[in-house]
């Protein structure tokens, strides 16, 4: 039997505010337990969440950047449940008015075909605390400093069909959540996590079957392993003439499996009811306005502009523009010095990632900045050096820091241009092989790299290949 995976994806976005969604304490990550929530956050008695202006225009940015419809008026609703991480007792959360409506994201699938997936909302809602398991033997520490945290919940329609696929999405969904400056990205910290809901169903068949809920998959490694690994168990469950059960599952890691956490039978009616503490939240025209005129550019529109602009190829343009900061540090690079951009281009996406790969270090902790790389490429440009020689340069500033021309200055690396200095070189490697210079003349032609090759080791790889090349036949013609 061929099955066909079905898979709808929602993901946790912490919005970038220094303060919390209905209080003034700060939402810095890493500070003292206990000390940034205050009476709001707790739900002490007496006090009323205020909602932060900060968050709505990030929210509507987001509907702006996904194609998304706006809710005019939206309202935030009460999750009761009983935690002991959530001091009120409830959740504020966004239920049957999400400030955000049906919108949607293109991606490319495993086999390079755009799809568009349908997002179905986004909502508004509070982070909670977090329990502290590993501070002290049986005793479990509560941490409330992310109380009160603003989330934007990303829901997708069920139209990924593919681990590769949810990945795909989820990393574009990353990456432009980024591009438009509404959440740092920081999958550590968790302020980008997701919940894959997964089913499968008989390939043709256009009902869906019984999903399960995988929770808090906090990087692309483990969303692809953990929807690979409930595939399989559904597929065995179904085939082994069982039935999948709807649940919430946890995917350990460790381990590379998924484990049921909760069936629906236990699942908690959260008796959702609007928060008569928050009066509707109304979005004016004019507010989004506002916020579309301080849009940055979209990362579709800016691949767009590569290819008219820089003359790149649409998929190296996609490439330098999936995230702002490479896009960026490419933009750095040709406004720092007169570098051609297929030049700048290849060596951004080549020897710079490459580097940066090995070191496991993203661009912005790149020791070789956008001047910098200029700075080097514009050697390679004016002729000074080989591309080659240019790599051993790159090499060198990035273990030390130095500016390329110092590098070249320093090792005596400018190319050999001078055409008599060549010249020299090349009638002393004829003269030192006669017996390749007489194959040569008696029509093996293809010894000519052979001598370009030597006269480039005699001169250290130095000499200008283009001069070279042309000074080289006449000599070896006779
Ligand atoms: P809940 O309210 O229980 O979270 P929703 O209906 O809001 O459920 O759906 C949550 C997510 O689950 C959405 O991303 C949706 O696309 C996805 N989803 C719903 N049904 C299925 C299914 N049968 N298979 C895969 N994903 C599904
Ligand atoms: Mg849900």
């Amino acid at each position: 039997m061929a099955w066909e995976t079905v898979i709808g994806l929602e993901i946790h976005a912490q919005l970038s505010t220094k303060t919390k969604i209905f209080s003034g304490a700060s939402t810095a990550f890493g500070a003292e337990p206990n000390t940034q929530a205050c009476a709001v956050d707790l739900g002490l008695p007496g006090v009323l969440p205020v909602v932060n202006a900060e968050v709505v225009r990030l929210a509507v940015r987001f509907a702006l950047a996904t194609n998304s419809s706006i809710t005019e008026r939206s309202q935030f609703a009460r999750k009761n449940y009983f935690y002991p991480d959530l001091p009120k007792g409830y959740q504020i959360s966004q239920m049957a008015l999400p400030i955000v409506g049906p919108g949607e994201m293109t991606i490319f699938d495993g086999e390079d075909r755009q799809k568009t997936i349908r997002i179905t909302r986004a909502h508004l809602e509070e982070d909670a605390g977090k329990s502290v398991h590993d501070l002290f033997s049986d005793q479990t520490g509560i941490d409330l400093n992310r109380a009160g945290t603003p989330l934007l919940e990303i829901v997708s329609e069920p139209d990924l069909n593919s681990a590769v696929e949810a990945v795909a999405y989820a990393k574009k969904m990353h990456a432009l959540v980024r591009y438009i400056d509404i959440c740092d990205g920081n999958m550590q910290e968790g302020s980008f996590r997701c919940d894959a809901n997964v089913s499968i169903r008989e390939k043709g068949s256009d009902v869906l079957g019984t999903r399960s809920e995988i929770k808090n998959l906090n990087s692309f490694r483990f969303l692809e392993r953990a929807i690979d690994f409930e595939v399989e168990r559904q597929i065995d469950v179904l085939e082994g003439g069982g039935e999948v059960v709807q649940e919430t599952r946890l995917y350990d890691a460790d381990r590379d499996e998924t484990r049921s956490m909760r069936s629906k039978e236990e699942a908690f009616d959260y008796r959702y009811f609007p928060d008569p503490d928050l009066p509707p939240l109304l979005v004016e025209q004019s507010f989004i306005e506002q916020v579309r005129a301080n849009m940055p550019e979209l990362p579709t529109v800016r691949t767009q502009r590569f290819v008219t602009d820089y003359e790149l190829s649409e998929a190296d343009a996609v490439t330098l523009t999936s995230e702002r900061p490479t896009a960026d540090y490419f933009e750095a690079t040709l406004a720092a010095q007169h570098i051609t951009p297929r030049l700048a281009a290849t060596w951004v996406m080549g020897e710079v990632f490459s580097r940066l790969n090995n070191d496991g270090l993203s661009l912005e902790q790149s020791p070789v900045n956008a001047e910098a790389l200029a700075g080097l490429l514009i050697r390679i440009q004016d002729n000074t050096i080989s591309g080659k020689i240019a790599k051993s340069v790159l090499d060198t500033m990035w273990e030390s820091g130095e500016p390329a021309d110092k590098i070249i200055a320093a090792k005596g690396l400018q190319q050999i241009t001078d055409t008599g200095a060549i010249e020299a070189m090349i009638d002393e490697v004829i003269a030192n092989n006669p017996e390749q210079l007489a194959e040569y003349r008696a029509g093996k032609d293809k010894l000519i790299s052979y001598f370009i090759g030597a006269v480039m080791k005699a001169s250290k790889g130095k000499a200008n290949p283009g001069e070279l090349n042309k000074l080289l036949k006449p000599k070896l013609d006779g």
